[in-house]
């Protein structure tokens, strides 16, 4: 059997609902340790309580803590394959980011819940088996960090929560899942065939995400300049296309040697060159704007950060940013 590392860092599958008031809050005693035991037949499970936060407190600094301490498990601990319980609000962020740095090939799963652990058809248990037979099976090695809850095995880079509340939230628009859990074992379908990795040993950058809309014009743009930021990753507007009011505040950021990351805020699809009006995709490129290909704004700004501990050589992240 294999030796796996099951890291708790909170969030809702760590919660229980007070049942007067109906909030859902932290507790005690992790409610999954009443699952452990029968979770033993998959592996030789040892625990940690990294964190007891909801994800929504997770920042870059947690990630990186993640991060050393799965090198470690690999390199020191004997550990073979990760399993993090997390809050399902940034899962998908710290996923990426793990992604993206860690040092080494073991499976390496995220798992969460929709429902705390005293609700009715509380998913915490079932999704938090699943992973670890994820993590436990030889055909998880070298596929990069993976995310499962509902039956479902998914990459980092490309899930995405899609509901509110919904078991099914998790979901990878435009690619679908790599492989599914059954009671039986665990089936992938599809492989990822590029994986990026960048060495990090800080992350010290501060980089803003931006939304486009319809009339959207420079305020918050300007105002970025006097905020001592890295860099910005912006949603634009369908194929990468700004409002034209925005390109003075484009043109200031990206003379202050700040690099602008386009996305799409469009749920499927990449960003490219291709309208020639003004504020179109092909003026910002000329402008120096770097096109992302396909990631949502919250995992290419997960990128940027990191990215820049590397480079701030325009045209290297412009290459980070074609994978
Ligand atoms: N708000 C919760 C969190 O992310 C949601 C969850 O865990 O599912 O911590």
């Amino acid at each position: 059997m294999k030796n796996i590392l099951l890291l708790h860092t909170g969030g809702t599958i760590a919660m229980k609902e007070d049942k007067e008031s109906g909030a859902v809050g932290q507790v005690g005693n992790h409610p999954l340790n009443e699952a452990l035991s029968s979770l033993s037949e998959y592996g030789n499970i040892m625990t940690e309580d990294v964190f007891n936060l909801p994800s929504p407190h997770i920042t870059s600094k947690e990630m990186l803590i993640l991060k050393n301490r799965i090198e470690k498990a690999a390199n020191n601990d004997n550990i073979e394959g990760v399993v993090i319980t997390h809050g399902t609000d940034t899962l998908e962020e710290t996923a990426y980011f793990l992604d993206l740095t860690i040092q080494s090939t073991i499976p390496v799963v995220l798992t969460g819940a929709m429902r705390s652990s005293n609700e009715v058809g509380s998913d915490g248990p079932y999704n938090l088996l699943s992973s670890i037979k994820v993590a436990a099976s030889d055909d998880a090695v070298g596929k990069g960090v993976l995310v499962v809850l509902n039956d479902e095995i998914h990459t980092a880079k490309n899930v995405t929560k899609t509901h509110t509340s919904n078991v099914a939230t998790f979901q990878s628009p435009q690619y679908g899942p790599v492989g599914i859990v059954t009671k039986r074992g665990v089936s992938f379908h599809h492989a990822p065939i590029h994986r990026e990795n960048f060495v990090i040993t800080n992350v010290s950058k501060k980089v803003m995400l931006l939304k486009a809309y319809a009339g959207m014009d420079s305020t918050l743009l300007t105002t970025l300049l006097d905020m001592d930021i890295d860099g910005v990753v912006i949603e634009a507007l369908g194929q990468g296309n700004l409002p034209p009011a925005m390109i003075n505040g484009i043109t200031a950021l990206l003379k202050q040697n700040i690099p602008v990351v386009l996305v799409s805020r469009c749920f499927n699809g990449i960003v490219q060159d291709i309208y020639g009006y003004e504020g179109g995709g092909r003026q910002l490129k000329d402008l120096g704007c770097i096109f992302s290909n396909g990631l949502s704004g919250q995992k290419a700004r997960i990128k940027l950060m990191i990215a820049l501990e590397q480079t701030v050589d325009f045209k290297e992240l412009q290459e980070a940013f074609l994978n």
